[in-house]
């Protein structure tokens, strides 16, 4: 097989040969070919969440959690009581990042098969008055399940309090309106929905709460309101920016555009998932979240009851075939994970569902029901 594998994984993504050629070259940090490039794809990216009356965005490098943890550094006072609620992996991750940082965290743990509900995350505002910011997982890539931004948008800002939001799984394809919705900071990166390579995060902090957040981060690196300072001011990174991810980011923004913007990457990545969960239900496997809570974004499947399953076996089985699968993050049951975004369409999916059909007669398996 000539063609890279896919990668049904929630990022890295499989991107586009224009996106990868975009890379082929190299900038001075410094130039103003460069800094062209960082000023055209921040205003891009503010169009997106339709922020540029009340957001900035600044960009970080590193890994999306690096940019998770940068948003908190910078956007909460040191003295900031955080409510976390809980419902997988990625909210975890974040209650870990505050904690670390020394910012007091409560957590709302919720099961992982359902949204976050609204009511309650209003119900531990209102016991706790000493509550300040609420940090919300938009899509909760652990399990794939949507959590519903706008409703305990609108409760925070009822309420006064900070909302911090990681949408690095949706951004880009889940409608996000900052005109709509309020929010004091919003994190997502380059390698995930807007199909750019992995290299890089951005942040849309509220130009409202920017002035304050001076002085609130304990790092130099993490500090994004500095970052901010010194690109506004320089049109330039404060330290080494990752030029070729910024590069071929801005190359798949302009094909993001093309496409018809988020909508059309909804569009495309729902009929993916359509694609993906009838094929995987001729097969008889069956989905972990209900319908209705699922996001077009990544789905954790059950593992199939057949003893003769093990996951590593029907990874490589599907990776022979081109295919890169993703391990469950679920402790309780066993499951694995299929991602529906990337530069990929239905026909790749159908390829997908084919890849491990043969790959669980290759195992002797019959078919994927699991043990429920
Ligand atoms: C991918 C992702 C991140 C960032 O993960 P990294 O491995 O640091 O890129 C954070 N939150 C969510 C919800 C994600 O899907």
């Amino acid at each position: 097989m000539d063609r890279d594998k896919i990668l049904l994984t929630p990022g890295p993504l499989t991107t586009t040969l224009r996106t990868k050629l975009a890379m082929l070259k190299d900038w001075g940090s410094w130039d103003a070919d460069f800094n062209a490039i960082t000023a055209r794809l921040r205003s891009r990216l503010i169009d997106i969440v339709h922020g540029q009356d009340t957001h900035v965005v600044v960009p970080l490098q590193g890994s999306g959690t690096f940019s998770v943890e940068a948003a908190v550094a910078t956007v909460t006072p040191r003295d900031a009581h955080l409510l976390v609620p809980d419902n997988g992996a990625y909210c975890k991750r974040a209650a870990k990042l505050s904690q670390l940082m020394g910012r007091k965290v409560s957590l709302l743990p919720v099961t992982e098969d359902r949204p976050i509900a609204a009511a309650d995350v209003a119900a531990r505002l209102d016991a706790d008055a000493s509550l300040t910011h609420v940090i919300l997982i938009h899509c909760e890539t652990g399990t794939g399940v949507e959590n519903p931004l706008a409703d305990i948008a609108a409760l925070c800002e009822k309420r006064g309090k900070g909302l911090i939001v990681d949408a690095m799984s949706s951004f880009a394809a889940l409608p996000i309106d900052a005109r709509k919705v309020r929010f004091d900071a919003l994190v997502a990166a380059s390698g995930k929905c807007l199909e750019g390579v992995p290299g890089m995060g951005f942040v849309f902090i509220r130009k409202a709460v920017l002035d304050a957040c001076a002085g609130h981060s304990h790092s130099l690196a993490m500090d994004l309101h500095d970052q901010h300072q010194y690109m506004e001011k320089t049109g330039q990174w404060r330290f080494t920016p990752p030029t070729h991810v910024v590069a071929a980011l801005d190359e798949a923004v302009t094909q993001f555009v093309e496409e018809g913007g988020q909508p059309a990457r909804l569009a495309r990545y729902t009929e993916n998932y359509r694609t993906l969960v009838g094929g995987m239900a001729r097969l008889g496997f069956k989905p972990f979240l209900a319908p209705a809570v699922q996001a077009p974004i990544i789905v954790t499947f059950h593992a199939p009851a057949d003893a003769r399953y093990d996951f590593k076996r029907f990874y490589d089985g599907a990776k022979k075939r081109g295919f890169i699968l993703y391990p469950g993050k679920l402790t309780q049951v066993e499951t694995f994970r299929v991602g529906c975004i990337g530069a990929i369409g239905p026909n790749e999916m159908r390829q997908a569902v084919d890849a491990v059909a043969d790959t669980l007669a290759e195992m002797g398996i019959a078919s994927g029901v699991p043990a429920l």
